[in-house]
């Protein structure tokens, strides 16, 4: 799954939502977020993100923002 984490908070671009396919972006309290079970990890979201926020959770130091997401998205 793809992941968004802080550098999101405030950020008000949605580029990243008009282009998933399967939208799996929600919103959280100050940021947007992605759905870990809806995300199909096809990638198109992260280079449309103007601050950098989307990575996959195979980066490193992620797990954090992974729950953040989860907690967020599962809210709807
Ligand atoms: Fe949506 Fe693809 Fe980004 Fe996952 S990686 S959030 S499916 S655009």
């Amino acid at each position: 799954t793809y992941v968004v984490n802080e550098s999101c908070i405030k950020c008000k671009f949605t580029d990243c939502v008009e282009v998933c396919p399967v939208d799996c972006f929600y919103e959280g309290e100050n940021m947007l977020v992605i759905h870990p079970d809806e995300c199909i990890d096809c990638g198109v979201c992260e280079p449309e993100c103007p601050v950098d926020a989307i990575k996959p959770d195979t980066e490193p130091n992620l797990e954090k923002w992974l729950e953040v997401n989860r907690e967020y998205a599962d809210k709807w």
